[in-house]
């Protein structure tokens, strides 16, 4: 007993799991959108505000770096550094001394190199000392002499490469230079190492990632959380069908929960209600059929053991009994006909045998044989046909339709009542209308008539023989033709049958 619980919870377990697996599960599906939801932006958030960070403080370095090389430029210009005139001496520094000195700070404080090349592209100052008095053809330098300011950053090799010209202003700018305040005389070419930034953006890389981590815990903790409570609905919705399905109960299941969820159980209470009363109709059946064989079986047992009983009874007597033991068998028959007429249609793979068959003919037929039956009860049967239809049916089974639908009208009547038979067609269908004026059928119960083995007043319907399965037996034919019936009726007045049946038979 232990074994098989443990083996039934592994089962599940790995059912569940495999769901989850496949994302056929809601739950998996809700977790991994919150999950998504929820660590894409981080994601997006921390390179977004990363190469942000990245961009700005290049810009802002660029910036700092070419104003502070501006400055210098001014100071170049106003020693006469460019122009190699020999600088006067102060305290035993020249100024040259001085400028050197600010280049070197510079290039100290951001770990980089500032060359100086003048109008004849010869290098005349190198903080590394190893390119004074060499000549550079770069396209940068050349560019910056036509006036344009140009920098460069090679993240792959962490630095910042720029070019800043050096302006004279007391010479006239050349026509057509961008550069309107002097003439350029000379370029400075620097390149600074960008370690820090790149030191500065790993630190805060750390952090986000770490933020990150902690983020994607607490969503994955929330993703759990909701999808476990949001699905909580559904799994009590399949608790309480499983509780029904095991047997604890057959009473109707209420579980609060969404719009949704209230839906399927509405739509699963109809399914429960509607399977009582087929299961109540079933057992019905049982009881009814029971007692319908029985009842003739009993009277022939009755009539058989009287004559017995007499030993030498008359054979007049014979033959009354007789007869009466042969009605009763007819009755007998007829109930084993119904119900085998009705398992037969149940079969759904029957094949109907279609052929082209006059319905005027085959209503005229029906008619002739039941006016004897109506006769009996006075009851008038009348046949109005607008015109003549020829259809492709199974001839057996509309003239069970036909057949069951006059011979209620007939039996449900009163006293010399009414039945009339009408037929018509349109291009597509015909249309079987059966009225009477009989009892009429109560509103409550028109869903209910073609139910198996369902009557209105069951005591009634079987003393005039009604086995119950003559309007299931009907419906099932029609519907095997592709058609409709429909009933509409006042009680006390009197009802109409509809059967509207395709007049060229296509099968499915
Ligand atoms: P039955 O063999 O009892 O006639 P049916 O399936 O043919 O069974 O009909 C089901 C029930 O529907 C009947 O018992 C009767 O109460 C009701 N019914 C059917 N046709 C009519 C009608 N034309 N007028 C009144 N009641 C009808």
């Amino acid at each position: 007993m232990r074994e098989s619980i443990k083996t039934n919870m592994v089962k599940e377990l790995l059912h569940e799991l495999r769901q989850l697996v496949s994302l056929r599960s809601l739950k998996a599906r809700i977790f991994l959108i919150i999950l998504l939801a929820g660590v894409i932006p981080c994601v997006f958030l921390r390179y977004g505000i990363l190469d942000d960070y990245e961009e700005r403080t290049v810009e802002l370095r660029i910036a700092t770096v070419q104003n502070q090389l501006r400055v210098v430029g001014s100071h170049l210009i106003s020693n006469n550094y460019l122009y190699n005139i020999q600088p006067e001496e102060r305290n035993g520094t020249t100024s040259r001394d001085v400028i050197d000195a600010e280049l070197e700070t510079i290039s100290d404080l951001y770990e980089g190199r500032v060359l100086i090349v003048d109008s004849s592209l010869k290098v005349v100052m190198d903080t590394y000392g190893i390119s004074e008095g060499k000549t550079i053809i770069s396209e940068e330098v050349i560019r910056c002499f036509r006036g344009e300011n140009i920098s460069y950053y090679d993240r792959e090799h962490g630095y910042i490469e720029m070019t800043v010209p050096i302006v004279d202003t007391n010479l006239p700018a050349p026509e057509g230079s961008s550069n309107a305040s002097g003439a350029i005389v000379g370029v400075m070419l620097t390149s600074i190492s960008n370690e820090s930034i790149i030191d500065t953006l790993e630190m805060l890389n750390r952090r986000a990632v770490l933020l990150e981590n902690l983020m994607f815990v607490c969503v994955i903790a929330v993703a759990i959380l909701l999808a476990v409570l949001l699905t909580k609905p559904l799994s009590k919705v399949e608790n309480a069908i499983n509780e029904v399905q095991a047997g604890y109960t057959d009473e109707s299941i209420s579980v609060p929960g969404y719009s949704e969820t209230a839906n399927i159980v509405d739509a699963f209470n109809q399914l429960l209600k509607r399977m009582k009363v087929l299961d109540d109709s079933r057992q019905e059946f049982v009881a009814n059929v029971s007692h319908e064989l029985k009842t003739p079986m009993t009277s022939m047992k009755v009539l058989a053991d009287s004559l017995l009983a007499q030993g030498d009874a008359p054979a007049e007597l014979y033959k009354e009994f007789m007869e009466d033991i042969v009605s009763e068998i007819d009755r007998e028959n007829q109930i084993i006909t119904d119900l085998l007429a009705l398992v037969k249609m149940d079969k759904k793979a029957q094949e109907l045998n279609v052929s082209s068959v006059s319905i005027n003919d085959l209503t005229e037929l029906i008619l002739k044989r039941l006016r004897p039956i109506a006769r009996r009860k006075d009851v008038e049967v009348v046949f109005e046909s607008m015109r003549q239809v020829t259809a492709e049916v199974d001839e057996v089974k509309m003239t069970l339709i036909m057949t069951n639908l006059v011979e209620n009208a007939i039996k449900y009547n009163k006293e010399h009542g009414w039945v009339k038979v009408e037929l018509d067609a349109d291009h597509q269908y015909f249309t079987f209308v059966v009225s009477d004026s009989g009892l009429g059928i109560p509103e409550e119960s028109l869903e209910q008539i073609y139910e198996r083995f369902y009557r209105v007043d069951k005591s009634h319907s079987r003393e005039i023989g009604g086995t119950g399965l003559g309007l299931a037996i009907t419906k099932s034919a029609v519907l095997m033709h592709r058609g409709s019936i429909t009933v509409s009726s006042v009680e006390g007045e009197g009802s109409v049958f509809t059967v509207k049946i395709p007049l060229i038979y296509i099968p499915q």
